[in-house]
């Protein structure tokens, strides 16, 4: 393949339908992405698959779902922290007056981590090497903080407020509401998916770093002594999970250990069983939907990198032809988000817990929708011998399940077609199935392989006779001789059917 991967996926995208930009007629700005008709339909197979991976299976501990407000008020934001701490060190060229990101400036000129330094240490490193405008080679002004949230204001007194930068908020402050009206013990979970809000300086790589993406967290809230009993652990514990440690980031070819999620806990690689278990299964989940074992790690996110309060963090990274980055970031936030919102708003955040008031501790799995979207538009981009496109996406979210397709269009199979296409659609449930009959057959087979439709129904002369169609296979490409009765059983089937290799 010559071009990059990434420019072969964004074209491929926005000519069919998958994302592109937001407000594109009007050069919208940087950092939005609308998703077309097929990538809503990708995202909403993903958010399900997710439901039922991490909160529907899970018996043994009951996970609620919520669906919060999307603008939250100043003291809510304030209490998290959010409304002093959540920057960005910013630089502007004194010459042309390009602004910059200036830790991700530094790390690209001379590959060096500021993470956690004051904005007067970075503009120190700055001036010690001499880094300059990449633009115009002009001098770079003060290191400023830049402001993420987005803010807004409620009502004609215009109160304050800001667009959430995390899902987490809102289940925190719903903690209370959520424990009484649902009569939880811990532990428990609270999961939400919805819209995030970042004002990012610079927005780039297409759907990684946006300034409106989307999220799915789950908090988990746990008696402190329970956190070395997932009840579920069993299930997990020979899982091999890939981490790449603090002590190893600090080598110049540092190593990713494999570990067992059981010897990861009692070698306190990971902080405790819970932590242990969301790495375990977030590998089955991202490995289920086509991601090597070797493509995934977890880094341990190094003490500068981490809240004062975390007891450890661990960021999923995907390799991707770009290199490694973030898609899931996992976090072991301590009682810290219930303790400060206790303080701030005077409410009991504590709960009883076996005949004493706990406040609980809270692991938390932050899955990024975009960033898993295009992962798995990267892992399965391939191209078949003419160099066209095949997305050989997993099954369960693929958009587009199957193509009804006439081989021609005369002599009733149009309609005959047709008729089997539209019986696909008004089922209890169904599956998304699509109908096509413009062009010639291998055209079609070739449009539905580029947008990774799982199976090509067609309907020939035989069908008229005897009521079987073919079924072809977008991986192997080979084709079978069925009764269309049998169709809905096959695709459904079909979906379900797990990812190979
Ligand atoms: P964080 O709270 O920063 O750990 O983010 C959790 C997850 O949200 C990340 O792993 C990403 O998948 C996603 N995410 C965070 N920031 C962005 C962004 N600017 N654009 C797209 N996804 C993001």
């Amino acid at each position: 393949m010559t071009k990059a991967l990434l420019d072969k996926i964004v074209d491929l995208a926005v000519r069919r339908g998958i994302f592109f930009p937001t407000a594109e007629i009007y050069h919208g700005p940087a950092g939005f992405y609308d998703l077309g008709p097929l990538g809503s339909l990708m995202k909403h197979n993903i958010i399900q698959y997710w439901r039922e991976f991490f909160i529907l299976r899970e018996t043994k501990i009951n996970i609620y779902e919520i669906d919060g407000s999307i603008i939250l008020p100043y003291t809510a934001l304030k209490a998290s922290g959010h409304v002093d701490k959540f920057t960005d060190p910013k630089t502007e060229c004194r010459r042309c007056g390009r602004i910059y990101r200036a830790d991700h400036l530094i790390e690209e000129v001379i590959s060096i981590s500021v993470e956690g330094k004051s904005l007067e240490e970075i503009e120190g490193v700055i001036a010690e090497h001499n880094i300059r405008c990449p633009s115009c080679g002009g001098e770079l002004g003060e290191i400023k903080p830049h402001h993420l949230m987005f803010k807004t204001e409620i009502g004609a007194a215009g109160e304050v407020a800001f667009l959430r930068p995390e899902t987490a908020q809102n289940i925190f402050l719903d903690f209370k509401r959520v424990y009484y009206s649902m009569r939880c013990k811990l532990p428990f979970g609270i999961a939400q998916v919805g819209r995030s809000y970042r004002n990012e300086i610079s927005p780039r790589q297409s759907l990684f770093r946006l300034r409106e993406f989307t999220q799915m967290e789950i908090e988990m809230f746990i008696a402190p002594e329970d956190l070395n009993t997932h009840p579920s652990f069993d299930e997990v514990r020979d899982v091999k999970i890939r981490i790449l440690t603090r002590e190893e980031q600090l080598k110049e070819r540092p190593e990713v250990v494999e570990i067992s999620a059981k010897d990861a806990v009692e070698e306190g690689v990971v902080p405790n069983q819970y932590m242990a278990y969301y790495l375990a299964r977030e590998t089955q989940f991202y490995m289920s939907l086509g991601i090597p074992f070797e493509s995934i790690r977890f880094r341990h996110l190094l003490p500068e990198e981490t809240p004062h309060y975390s007891g450890g963090n661990f960021d999923l990274e995907v390799r991707f032809s770009f290199g490694w980055k973030e898609i899931v970031g996992n976090a072991y936030r301590t009682d810290y988000d219930l303790s400060t919102h206790s303080r701030f708003s005077g409410e009991e955040l504590a709960v009883q817990h076996n005949g004493r008031k706990v406040t609980p501790h809270v692991i938390e799995p932050s899955f990024g929708i975009e960033r898993t979207l295009y992962a798995l538009l990267e892992f399965s981009y391939s191209e078949d011998e003419r160099g066209w496109p095949v997305l050989k996406l997993p099954r369960r979210v693929s958009p587009v399940k199957a193509a009804v397709l006439p081989l021609m269009r005369k002599d009733g199979l149009d309609e005959k077609a047709y008729s089997i296409y539209s019986s696909l659609r008004r089922v209890p449930n169904p599956c998304y199935v699509v109908y096509d009959d413009t062009g010639s057959i291998g055209r079609r087979y070739a449009r539905a392989d580029e947008i990774g439709v799982n199976l090509c129904i067609t309907i020939d002369y035989q069908t008229l006779e005897d009521d079987t169609v073919t079924v072809r296979d977008r991986d192997t490409k080979q084709q079978i001789r069925v009764k269309a009765s049998e169709l809905m059983d096959i695709i459904t089937k079909d979906t379900l059917r797990p990812v190979i290799g």
